[in-house]
């Protein structure tokens, strides 16, 4: 994929627009859909992925050299479209939270013109679409901190006029509050974080979240994602102080505080954590 162009949306917020000729079979649905990127190893320019068979390129990709091996990273695909000239574009929305970050750092000094490779949809309904409401759901209670932020949008744009939404959005300043487009009838609290890490953000979103008088659903579906130890806190509110059935949350850990994503694949290969993959059920 090739940088198109970049925008900058909110304090955080980088939108990166791609094209390029090998998206002409890049197909998804939105929602929460997400893709791999590729990312340039330290001090390298451009990457280079083995070209192996779909069901073979993650054995191909671990068994790289450790200097060779391009880093791997989930991103969602904020947008996917056709240009009137034929062509595709796909927006992802890159948080900026430093400069020692390889996603990070790459998507701050990303320029028109450079290249990274990535796996993405071919379909529009693959399996790293975790948004799966039940048919006869009445009520849809969302939480995303600012990296999950870009999928709840999608999945709010989605939704049809009149589905009943509760949204608690934690974005680390003001002006990240990016309001979604929407036609559900959606209220949402938005969680600016202030000072202080790990117990005390969490404890921030639970406040918000009891402090709500969310509507009485008969068949409620809940959509959680972002940081991986405030997800499951949000899970065990909505399980335990609310009732609702465990199978009707989705809950996926985004990244995890103090642990990069080779950390996370690495306790998952270990066994020591498998639920801790990103991108895995917690
Ligand atoms: C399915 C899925 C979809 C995702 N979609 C998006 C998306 O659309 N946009 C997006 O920005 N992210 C998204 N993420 C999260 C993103 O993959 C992680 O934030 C990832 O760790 C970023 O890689 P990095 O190289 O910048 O940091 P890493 O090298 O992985 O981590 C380095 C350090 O930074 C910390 N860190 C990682 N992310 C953050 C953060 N956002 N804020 C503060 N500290 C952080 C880690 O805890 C670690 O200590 C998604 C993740 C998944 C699983």
């Amino acid at each position: 994929m090739e940088v198109l162009r970049t925008r900058r949306l909110g304090h955080s917020f980088l939108r990166v627009t791609f094209g390029g000729e090998s998206l002409a079979d890049f197909r998804s649905g939105g929602h929460d859909q997400s893709l791999s990127l590729f990312l340039p190893p330290p001090h390298r320019e451009h990457t280079a992925l083995p070209s192996t068979q779909e069901d073979t390129w993650f054995g191909a990709w671990r068994a790289m050299p450790d200097e060779e091996r391009p880093v791997m990273r989930s991103y969602t695909v904020r947008e996917q479209r056709r240009t009137p000239a034929g062509t595709v574009e796909v927006d992802i929305d890159f948080v900026l939270h430093g400069d020692s970050s390889p996603a990070s750092q790459w998507a701050g000094r990303a320029v028109t013109g450079r290249r990274i490779q990535a796996i993405g949809p071919a379909v529009e309904r693959n399996k790293s679409v975790r948004f799966q409401p039940p048919a006869d759901t009445d009520a849809y209670f969302l939480y995303a901190d600012e990296t999950a932020l870009p999928a709840a949008a999608a999945i709010l744009e989605r939704l049809p006029a009149g589905a009943e939404v509760r949204a608690w959005f934690e974005v680390p300043h003001a002006d990240d509050r990016l309001e979604p487009a929407t036609r559900a009838d959606a209220e949402i609290t938005w969680v600016v974080r202030g000072p202080g890490a790990g117990r005390e953000r969490t404890d921030r979103v639970l406040d918000a979240l009891r402090a709500a008088e969310p509507p009485a659903a008969r068949a409620p579906y809940v959509w959680l994602a972002g940081e991986a130890g405030t997800v499951r806190a949000v899970r065990r509110h909505f399980v335990q102080e609310r009732s609702v059935d465990r199978r009707a949350v989705r809950f996926t850990g985004y990244w995890r505080l103090g642990a990069s994503e080779e950390e996370l694949l690495a306790e998952a290969y270990a066994g020591r954590a498998p639920s801790e993959e990103p991108g895995a059920e917690l």
